[in-house]
């Protein structure tokens, strides 16, 4: 799936399931009017700040979708129960918020792996902790838990050396 069309799906999950409960919303009456009309308000802000921040390609955009989804999907739910008119109707609505929840959460995990290819660049041959005393192969043990602001790269081991860093086992 690209996620250009992940993104465009998720923009129409959105909107249904926001018409759809502003369309529920106005079918109640004036006190459960009020209240439901304020939720709407605060989904409509969620939504607001979800869609910028993936115009943004803010990691935790995805993580307020899936938040979005949920409450729109418990909100539905409130509205059918004080008003249960049109089953039709809110069975579609359900199903674009159940949808949209689904895409948020499976379009997690391909974000977190490129973000996970970014950590892994490797900028030397050679990897050292400013707090330790040894130098590392990158794909060693101890090289990964070097803390990315403590990593200290080196291009030949001779360089390493001269640093005053040893040879750890990983280094042929
Ligand atoms: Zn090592």
């Amino acid at each position: 799936m690209g996620s250009k069309f992940v993104d465009f799906a998720v923009y129409v999950a959105l909107l249904i399931v926001l018409l759809g409960l502003i369309n529920m919303t106005f079918n109640l009456h004036r006190f459960a009017f009020i209240g439901e009309f304020l939720i709407l308000l605060v989904l409509m802000l969620i939504a607001l700040i979800v869609v910028v921040g993936m115009r943004n390609e803010f990691a935790w955009s995805w993580k307020l979708l899936k938040v979005f989804f949920a409450l729109a999907f418990l909100d539905m739910l409130l509205v059918y129960l004080l008003s249960p008119s049109m089953p039709g109707m809110f069975l579609a609505f359900l199903f674009a918020a159940v949808a949209g929840f689904f895409i948020a959460l499976f379009n997690v995990s391909p974000k977190k792996e490129a973000a996970q290819v970014k950590k892994t660049y490797k900028p030397g041959k050679y990897i050292a902790s400013s707090t330790g005393t040894k130098f590392h192969a990158p794909k060693c043990y101890w090289a990964k838990k070097v803390k990315k602001e403590n990593a200290v790269w080196f291009n030949s081991k001779e360089d390493a050396k001269k640093m005053g860093y040893k040879a750890d086992d990983c280094v042929k």
